[in-house]
Order: C-alpha cells, then sequence, then structure tokens
C-alpha cells in the first residue's frame, strides 16, 4: 500500500503521517520490524535483489521497514528527496566525512561545534589528510577567508551551542557554492520545526536524533538528509558498508518523538525566551543569550532564518565559577546533565564540562565564561523552573 504522503501538508501533518505503509494486519501505529535478515520467495528473487535489479529489503545494515518510516517521514520534513538514518548524530557526521571528502581535500568549518564533531574532525580526519579549518560562525569574511581551491564542505552548527550565535544559513551556501564545495548544517538544536537548510540552500542536514527528534532522552540516533545522489548513493554506501545503522525500535521511538515534534518545539521556545526575559532582568545576570530576544546581536536574521528561538538559553552570573557553581548547585528540579532536547530542563556549566578542555585563551576566544550557565529548558511549568533557578540567583 502506498504510503500517505501530501507536499502539502503542513509540518505538524507531515510529523505525524509521512511514511507509513499500513501492512495488511490494518495496525493504526507503525509496526516495528525486529529482524536481520528478510526472506525471498526463490533463489531467482534473491539473485533480484542482490543484484540490484528488484528493490527491496535484504538485511537490516541496508535497509529496515521501521527505519525507512523514519528517514522517509524525516525527509518530508526537512524537505529533503532523501534522508539516511544512522546509529547516533556522529555517526551521521562521520558517514558525510567519509561520503564526501577524500586525502587533500579540506573542510572548513564553525569554530563553536559540539565537542565530538571537534575530536572527529581533529584527530582522525586529520589522519587520513584531510585539512580542516576554524572560524567564528557569524563572520562571512572569515569564512571565505578560509576557503582554498581544494575546499570540498563547509561545516556549521547554527544556532551555536553554548552562546547562540547564528550562521547565516543562505549566504553561507551561497559562498561554498561560489567555490565548488557544500554546506552542510548540523539542525540537532532547531530541528526542521524551527528551521529548514535546505530551503535556504544548504546541501545537508545531519541530524542527532537523539536529542529534539527524540524529545525524552530515550534513544541513540542520527540522520542525514539532502538528494538522491548525495545521500541516497555516496552517504548511504558508507553506511550500509561501516554498519552504524539505526536500530528498529529506535526508530520507532523517534516516529512517535516526530508526532508531537511541532507542538514540543513550540514549546520549548516559548518556555526559553520566558525565561531569558525574566533572566535578563534579573540584577544579578549580566548577559542572557537567546535568538527570540531584542537584545540578541542577530535578532534579524533569527527572525527571518528560524521560527522560533529554540530551547536553548545561557545566561552570565555575576561572580564568576563560584556564584555559577552555586545557582546550579542550588537547584532542586533542574538536571545537572549536558545533555540537551529534552522534556526536562537541564542546566550546565560550560567552562568546566563541555568546554573544559579549552585553555584560559581558547576560552576567552570563545566567550565562555566562568559565570556562564547554560540552561536547555524543558517542558516543566516555566514558574517552577524560574523558582528552581531563582534559589540560588536571589
Ligand atoms: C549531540 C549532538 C551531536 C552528536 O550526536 P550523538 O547522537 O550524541 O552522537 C552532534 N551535534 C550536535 C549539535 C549535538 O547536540
Amino acid at each position: 500500500m502506498a504510503s500517505s504522503f501530501d507536499p502539502d501538508w503542513d509540518l505538524a501533518t507531515l510529523a505525524i503521517r509521512t511514511g507509513h505503509r499500513r501492512t495488511n494486519e490494518g495496525e493504526h501505529a507503525e509496526p516495528i520490524f525486529p529482524t536481520s535478515s528478510f526472506v525471498f520467495g526463490s533463489a531467482a528473487e534473491a539473485a533480484a535483489r542482490f543484484s540490484g535489479e528488484v528493490a527491496g529489503n535484504i538485511y537490516s545494515r541496508f535497509t529496515n521497514p521501521t527505519v525507512r518510516i523514519f528517514e522517509e517521514r524525516l525527509a518530508a520534513l526537512e524537505g529533503g528527496a532523501c534522508a539516511v538514518a544512522t546509529a547516533s548524530g556522529m555517526a551521521a557526521i562521520m558517514a558525510v566525512c567519509l561520503g564526501l571528502l577524500k586525502q587533500g581535500d579540506h573542510l572548513v568549518s564553525s569554530r563553536a561545534i559540539f565537542g565530538t564533531t571537534t575530536i572527529l574532525f581533529e584527530r582522525y580526519l586529520r589522519r587520513f589528510g584531510v585539512e580542516v579549518s576554524y572560524v567564528p560562525l557569524a563572520d562571512l569574511a572569515a569564512w571565505e577567508a578560509a576557503i582554498r581551491p581544494n575546499t570540498r564542505l563547509l561545516f556549521a552548527e547554527t544556532p551555536s551551542n553554548p552562546l547562540t550565535e547564528l550562521g547565516d544559513i543562505r549566504a553561507l551556501a551561497s559562498l561554498a557554492h561560489a567555490h565548488d564545495s557544500l554546506l552542510v548544517i548540523d539542525n540537532a538544536f532547531c530541528t526542521p520545526v524551527l528551521q529548514r537548510p535546505l530551503a535556504l540552500g544548504a546541501d545537508l542536514v545531519v541530524h542527532s536524533a537523539t536529542k529534539y527528534l527524540d524529545g525524552q532522552g530515550r534513544c541513540m540516533g542520527g540522520a542525514v538528509v539532502g538528494d538522491r545522489k548525495l545521500v541516497g548513493e555516496e552517504i548511504y554506501g558508507v553506511l550500509r558498508t561501516t554498519g552504524p545503522s539505526l536500530s528498529p525500535f529506535n526508530a520507532w521511538v523517534f516516529l512517535k518523538g516526530l508526532e508531537t515534534l511541532d507542538l514540543r518545539m513550540r514549546a520549548h521556545s516559548d518556555n526559553a525566551l520566558a525565561l531569558a526575559r525574566w533572566l535578563e532582568a534579573h540584577p544579578r545576570v549580566r548577559t542572557v543569550h537567546h535568538p527570540g530576544l531584542e537584545s540578541h546581536p542577530q535578532h534579524a536574521l533569527a527572525a527571518a532564518q528560524q521560527r522560533a528561538g529554540g530551547g536553548i538559553v545561557s545566561f552570565v552570573v555575576e561572580g564568576g565559577r563560584e556564584a555559577a557553581w552555586r545557582v546550579i548547585d542550588a537547584t532542586r528540579m533542574l538536571s545537572i546533565t549536558a545533555n540537551l532536547g529534552d522534556a526536562k530542563t537541564t542546566i550546565t556549566h560550560p567552562a568546566t564540562t563541555t568546554h573544559g578542555r579549552l585553555n584560559d585563551e581558547q576560552k576567552a576566544e570563545a566567550g565562555i565564561d566562568e559565570g556562564l550557565i547554560r540552561v536547555a529548558v524543558g517542558l516543566e511549568h516555566l514558574d517552577d523552573i524560574q523558582a528552581d533557578l531563582a534559589r540560588g540567583l536571589d
């Protein structure tokens, strides 16, 4: 039976309805197919599937029906022709690198990216002869200056973590294409509900589904979205060969997550903006970062590029590390953990955790103040989140 899909549907509808081909059991919820291999009707059918002459399942490292529903649904949400799912967000980024880069190539990346992505680039890509340069996300002239004749990829995460700086996706895409390069956007923070990089000209979107796509901190997963050639052939080819495939159970959890993604992302953003405004008015708080605030230096770009500001708020308290730790330790409800994209609000001290490996000079350059606190605002009632932070602030 044909999958239900109407390109005119709103995102909220696509997120609930796309991809499920109901089986002859008439199930309403999407089925989970926990099977490693698939059976053929005859030797001739097996031969036809293996040769690629006839499409169909062979082995779950290649394709799995539950995983495919997730891929089709996410592709529809991002407005891409093709998505491939991976075992984690890092597997998605690795597959992009292995699929599109070779020895002697050069990659330009924004500096403030997920810590493990930096390790992937620095420790492993370099070992295979790929050069990497880092630039400040918002500085277009720096991006342009970093491009070399052998540059193949521009990689950016926007908004950045934890300071919520923005990269202008449309401008970065033009820059990439003017230099025969591709633009890759890590869209884990916004999800397609708040930002659709492909529509702004990006070539590829990568996701950590572990974050907001799941939304309740349960499963690891990731995905790459783009066109059929890059994603469906080159990146998929890497994945089916190297093996970080998504489990059907995790795909099913993400499908349930996607059904509420539209509602959740708006609620995360509303809660975060209200909390940011409250923090901005607090006498013990020096600065607050959230793209929805009028005081955000790129507020206009955020309004043009994103549907809302997202769930991450960071702020600097007066009194440095001691004061920041006091605020964190005074909380009773917020979870002290670096994870994000959960219904549960989390709180971290970047200078001693996610950015703890940087030396003082690097921290200063990256804007990681000792008084900086990051909150990934969840879906609890705003009053309760505020009351928990007020304990240490007042
Ligand atoms: C978490 C995260 C990743 C890595 O994803 P995993 O699922 O943990 O492998 C990549 N990029 C961003 C922005 C993330 O937040």
